[in-house]
């Protein structure tokens, strides 16, 4: 008997297994695939999920494998300069392959003491009042109190669960793969930089010893479960640049769409979904693994507060409250994107607009914010605007915030050295620092360092630490 199963060993169900580990929980992650992926795809990790690996101590990993990049020209890929004084202490992209960011967090769910079993794939679920009894594929049947399905997008557990997935069918396909050339580097270099002003996506970038990445636009495809053969990227490329630059050779070769769909719930009883399999979108800007991680860190701590018994009855709901509308936020910056870069006449006149607007620092923030999920604030009701936002990895005496929340535990920063957090040490960590640099007397952080309460009432901070932590232990 497990506490959690988790399908799918991708980077939000490693995330979320973490998550559960540093509080302790039984967690089994089943993984289809026998082998990590060796589909390289150069994902960016955005501000907030830099910040969120930061908290857990995971940063200074994540880092020595990826490139920093300037945090600007994410948005529809208009070229403006980061707007001024983005208020964080990681605000930069890093440009990292999606395979190693599975790998370091894999080792790191293992040597935190979860299970993760690979050739797993789940195929069936019955829930009931207890738990849920899974079933893989080769009929072996597991049995924990909750299953969340990390399935990706084709995510079997969606599925299975009867839960709707609305939205917009891809319209186009492009093929991405890695293999030789023939033709010399100034010669693709030139006819890239020709294309690529009418055509996009399409690129052939070098990959170092030979190798190319390339991406172009695919033709009408009739079956999407058949992968793309080498011949089809030959075609395309001859196509669309009148040579094949003798591609040959190929490492892998792969295929993504543009469909854009939110799942109708994010929780059924027992059953829960994050990542991809909970919403997809094109990959404009960046957002998908984010998004996922993002959830993850929202669910994690909640799902194993309702495992510890301290959860106060509603908790586990807000997952769906919080996190759904902000994959509809992105589902909606994506489609608006997609427009954006539209060779119509129509859109490309809106884009020069938008372009001209992003000189405003207002305008070019607010577009950062989105991409970045900096702007995020969750409704936890009346109070000031730092209230449901994120807090920035500030100065401390012990050093920096952060650092402090590794653990994935509450905490209270307290500048008037007056408060306690009582019967819910166990929970909730204590900080007294009337040098922090706040403008408030003090903050209730919960384990994904949003800001759940702002205060200097005792009372009033029982009463929310009730709210996120449940009871006081006796
Ligand atoms: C070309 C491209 C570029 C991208 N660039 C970016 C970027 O720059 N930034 C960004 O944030 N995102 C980017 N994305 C999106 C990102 O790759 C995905 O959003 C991310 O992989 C989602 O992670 P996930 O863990 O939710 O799902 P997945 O990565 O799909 O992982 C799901 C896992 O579940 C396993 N699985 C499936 N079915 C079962 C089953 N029945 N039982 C057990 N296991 C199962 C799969 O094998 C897989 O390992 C890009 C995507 C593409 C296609």
């Amino acid at each position: 008997m497990f506490d959690v199963i988790i399908a799918g060993c991708g980077p939000t169900g490693a995330m979320l297994a973490a998550e559960l580990r540093l509080h302790d929980v039984r967690v089994l992650v089943l993984e289809k695939e026998t082998k990590p992926a060796s589909f390289v795809r150069i994902v960016g990790l955005h501000i907030r999920s830099l910040e969120l690996m930061a908290m857990r101590g995971l940063l200074d990993r994540l880092l020595p494998h990826g490139r920093r990049r300037p945090a600007a020209g994410f948005f529809a890929a208009i070229p403006k300069p980061a707007p001024k004084g983005l208020d964080s202490a990681y605000a930069y992209l890093l440009g990292i392959p999606q395979p190693v960011i599975e790998r370091l967090l894999e080792e790191h769910v293992i040597e935190l003491g979860a299970q993760v079993r690979r050739g797993c794939a789940v195929t069936g679920f019955e829930q009931d009042d207890e738990g849920v009894t899974v079933e893989l594929a080769d009929g072996e049947q597991l049995r924990s109190r909750y299953l969340v399905g990390c399935d990706g997008g084709r995510s079997t557990v969606r599925k299975l669960l009867g839960v709707g997935f609305p939205g917009e069918p891809s319209r186009t396909e492009t093929l991405m793969g890695e293999m030789e050339v023939g033709a010399p580097q100034e010669e693709i270099a030139a006819k890239v930089t020709e294309i690529r002003e009418t055509r996009q996506p399409f690129w052939l970038r070098p990959f170092g010893e030979g190798i190319y990445s390339v991406v172009v636009p695919a033709a009408g495809v009739r079956d999407r479960a058949e992968p793309p053969t080498l011949e089809d990227f030959k075609q395309q490329l001859r196509t669309i640049a009148g040579t094949d630059f003798g591609v040959h050779s190929p490492r892998w070769l792969s295929r993504f769409g543009d469909a854009t769909r939110l799942a109708e719930r994010y929780r059924v009883g027992r059953v829960l979904l994050a990542g991809d399999a909970a919403h997809i979108h094109p990959p404009i800007g960046g957002q998908g693994l984010n998004l996922g991680v993002q959830d993850a860190f929202n669910l994690g701590w909640k799902l194993a507060a309702q495992i510890r018994g301290w959860a106060p009855e509603t908790l586990l709901d807000t997952y769906q409250a919080e996190r759904r509308p902000v994959a509809e936020d992105v589902l909606d910056n994506t489609r608006a994107q997609a427009e954006l870069l539209s060779a119509e006449p129509g859109p490309q006149a809106v884009r020069r607009l938008l372009t001209e607007l992003m000189d405003f620092d207002e305008v070019n923030r607010r577009l950062i914010e989105k991409i970045t999920a900096i702007g995020i604030r969750y409704d936890f009701g009346e109070g000031p605007d730092l209230l449901g936002r994120r807090l920035l990895d500030i100065d401390v005496k012990q050093g920096h915030l952060y650092g402090l929340l590794h653990r994935g535990r509450g905490l209270l920063l307290d500048r008037t050295e007056r408060l306690t957090v009582g019967g819910w040490s166990d929970r909730v960590d204590y900080l007294a620092d009337p040098t922090a640099v706040l403008d408030v007397p003090c903050v209730l952080l919960r384990p994904d360092g949003h800001v759940a309460w702002i205060g200097d009432d005792q009372q009033d901070l029982d009463d929310h630490l009730s709210r996120w932590f449940g009871k006081p232990a006796d």
